[in-house]
């Protein structure tokens, strides 16, 4: 691992002011915020990440779960996975949160893992985390060694012909599904971000993963209050049932009304390069009876844009199945 020098930030507006030296707060920066650290260290010594100036940001008071006046809760960015997890609120009323967050990692991983860090967790892309090979979004313009190469784990939604990684968290599809907002607090003051205009598609620019300017620092994510009679369910599917991640997944948000669904929310993981909402398949289920030919249906709709490389046309039919699946579980808890 490379020399660097580590601060520890006492106040937001230290970690935003050592932020906001650097080109910018996230990717191949030389100034990075450390939380948990099971992301940014397995990179360090990877010699894929290489800051100059690692600021340890566990000092901040970020570490709550607190009620929003609305109904909703808010979570601070640097709650442990564990802890999110395990709270009653988040165990009650979004489970798939909940679930999401278990399915993940080890319970040792899980117990060092943030909020923050788990939504700006890179992708699992071997060629991305081996300097050997090309890498358009470790060094932009070298080319994607995973087109035609190793690509089974990989992007069949969102991806360009300059990347087709896939965002590999599990938190990060229950919260597109839960519509959180993520609070941010930069150099120009605060602002609230919706999830689905938080990550962003590779295009031409892979390198960017998110709308994070230098210096930005995450200091909660906020979930709204879910109406009565909503149910939510994470299903995951992996090559083997423990400390492996995502082949496919899929998080729904159901409220139903007698066998009628009035409102769904639907992403899926494991397929897009990043949390990929589905509006598709939310617009085929609402109104709709809770009936298996309908989750096809929605199923069908989720999947239409999807453009498989060499190795993971089978994630296609595996995701529909696994929407299915999961439909048929949250609405039948109900
Ligand atoms: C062996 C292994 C298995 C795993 N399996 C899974 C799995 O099955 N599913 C899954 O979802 N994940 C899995 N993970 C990933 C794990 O969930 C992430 O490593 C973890 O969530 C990252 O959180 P962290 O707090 O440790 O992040 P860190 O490593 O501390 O930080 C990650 C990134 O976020 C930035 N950052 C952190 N906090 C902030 C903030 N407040 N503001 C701005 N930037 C910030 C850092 O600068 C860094 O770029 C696995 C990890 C490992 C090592
Ligand atoms: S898919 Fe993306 S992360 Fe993987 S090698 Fe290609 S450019 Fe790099």
């Amino acid at each position: 691992m490379n020399n660097f020098q580590l601060t520890k930030a006492l106040t937001i507006s230290d970690a935003v002011r050592a932020g906001g030296e650097s080109q910018t707060s996230q990717q191949g920066a030389q100034v990075r915020f450390i939380a948990g650290g099971t992301t940014l260290l397995d990179l360090m010594k990877l010699d894929v990440e290489n800051p100059r100036v690692v600021v340890d940001i566990n000092r901040l008071p970020l570490g709550q779960i607190e009620p929003l006046g609305d109904g909703g809760i808010k979570i601070g960015a640097l709650t442990r996975n564990s802890d999110v997890a395990q709270h009653a609120t988040v165990k009650r009323d979004y489970t798939v949160l909940s679930q999401a967050l278990l399915s993940g990692a080890s319970p040792q991983l899980r117990n060092m893992a943030t909020t923050s860090g788990n939504l700006l967790q890179r992708t699992r892309c071997v060629y991305f985390r081996d300097t050997a090979y090309p890498c358009n979004k470790r060094k932009p313009g070298s080319g994607c060694a995973a087109i035609g190469g190793y690509n089974r784990m990989l992007a069949i939604l969102g991806t360009s012909e300059h990347c087709i990684a896939s965002n590999p968290s599990d938190q990060n599809v229950a919260l597109a599904a839960l519509e959180a907002t993520i609070s941010v607090h930069g150099a120009k003051g605060e602002r609230v971000v919706p999830i689905h205009d938080f990550f962003v598609v590779p295009g031409s620019t892979p390198e960017r993963e998110n709308v994070l300017e230098p210096g930005d620092l995450i200091t909660h994510v906020s979930l709204p209050a879910l109406p009565g009679r909503t149910r939510s369910y994470y299903l995951k599917l992996r090559d083997r049932a423990a400390y492996e991640f995502a082949l496919v997944s899929a998080a729904v948000v159901i409220t139903q009304e007698g066998g009628t669904i009035r409102r769904a929310r639907v992403a899926l993981g494991g397929v897009g390069t990043k949390p990929w909402r589905s509006p598709e398949a939310e617009g085929a289920l609402e109104g709709r009876a809770t009936v298996e030919d309908v989750f096809r249906n929605a199923a069908r709709d989720a999947l239409n844009g999807a453009r498989p490389a060499s190795e993971n046309g089978f994630k296609v039919e595996l995701a529909q199945r696994c929407l299915v699946r999961c439909l048929k579980l949250a609405t039948q808890s109900a």
